[in-house]
């Protein structure tokens, strides 16, 4: 079996996250280390219901990310408050 052609479930709304750190951290010019961009995922993901669909490994999360996720507001909105909270007390 090809392994690109292999299914695994990816949390959707965990790559929407993602992305979302990643973009409010340089708004709000948060420090982008690994560790406050973990912290601010993992602070945003524990305020939210995970969405698994199937993928193949290696397909384009941001298309799949855009299509299927529903709650772009509250995501957004988690993953505003996670990063503030990480930029008033960074682990390092
Ligand atoms: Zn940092």
């Amino acid at each position: 079996m090809d392994l690109k052609d292999k299914l695994e479930p990816i949390n959707i709304n965990e790559e929407f996250v993602k992305q979302c750190v990643r973009k409010t951290i340089s708004d709000l010019g948060g420090c982008d280390c690994d560790i406050c961009f973990a912290n601010a995922c993992a602070l945003a993901l524990n305020e939210l219901h995970p969405k698994y669909v199937t993928s193949q490994k290696g397909a384009l999360l941001t298309e799949i990310t855009s299509t299927k996720v529903t709650n772009h507001a509250d995501i957004t909105v988690e993953a505003t408050k996670a990063v503030m909270k990480v930029m008033k007390n960074p682990l390092h």
